[in-house]
């Protein structure tokens, strides 16, 4: 018997769009998305993803109910003398998608993530922008600003989610992400437009492609907002922390005066 999804009991495949494909007649339609759990239950890939609030909270399979948490054998390498930190969840599962076979994916933090942007819907622009900022996508980054600028109904406003702090990232700051992703220009441009650090301190290449492009020092003559340079992530360290963490030629940004 072909086993189906447990959710939606539909054959372990996904259809592809036929406006993605190339027009080659032999191109398989369909591509396989099974998720095999610890029980035995298969799922697609959404639909058990569809479920993370409550796997994430009972641990358990929602068709059969098996407790499906393990610990990775061996995994602990810390010393003795410290204190144990609480383990996370492992939920080790055998995944077969169009890019193959994973033997032994462990889709507790894919769960989790998801259960907790179920619960903070505002965290997903959130979570886009840092993603945008690790890759130093820095015309992305002023889109999705101005999108927010011109949204009346975005969860956070632009000055929030430039100090947004992620709780599934160490409550690090896109400010944190590009410094220790080393994106030079991602790191300027949230300095400009989150920071009240002198305009004399900015790179004169800096201040001309900003004022070419109409991006405003947010915070200038603001009273309120909160300024990036002081955002503490969850180890309390600030954007200047980091450059000293990253050493040269970071360490120049905070020598210079830059943070404080
Ligand atoms: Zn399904
Ligand atoms: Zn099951």
């Amino acid at each position: 018997m072909t086993e189906t999804c447990k959710a939606c009991h539909d054959p372990l495949i996904i259809s592809l769009d036929p406006e993605d494909l190339d027009n080659g007649e032999n191109q398989p339609q369909t591509v396989p998305d099974d998720l095999l759990l610890p029980c035995g239950c298969h799922f697609h890939w959404q639909c058990l993803l569809d479920e993370s609030s409550t796997i994430v909270s009972t641990l358990s399979c929602p068709s059969c109910n098996t407790y499906l948490s393990s610990n990775a054998a061996g995994a602990s390498s810390s010393s003795s003398s410290s204190a144990p930190a609480p383990a996370d969840p492992v939920i080790l599962t055998h995944y077969t998608n169009e890019g193959g076979v994973d033997p032994s994916l462990d889709i507790y933090p894919s769960l989790a993530e998801e259960a907790y942007l179920t619960a903070h819907p505002e965290a997903r622009p959130a979570r886009a922008f840092h993603t945008l900022v690790s890759e130093g996508e820095v015309q992305g980054m002023v889109e999705l600003l101005a999108d927010v600028d011109g949204n009346e109904e975005a969860p956070l406003s632009a000055a929030q989610l430039l100090a947004w702090r992620d709780p599934l990232n160490g409550g690090r700051s896109a400010l944190h992400v590009a410094l220790e992703a080393r994106q030079e220009e991602a790191v300027w441009l949230l300095l400009w437009l989150g920071s009240r650090a002198r305009r004399e301190d900015f790179p004169e290449a800096v201040v001309q492609v900003a004022a070419a492009n109409g991006l405003p020092r947010r915070l200038e003559g603001v009273e309120d907002g909160e300024d990036v340079r002081f955002v503490k992530d969850e180890r309390g360290r600030t954007a200047g922390d980091v450059c000293l963490e990253l050493g040269e030629p970071w360490t120049k940004l905070v020598e210079g005066g830059l943070f404080s």
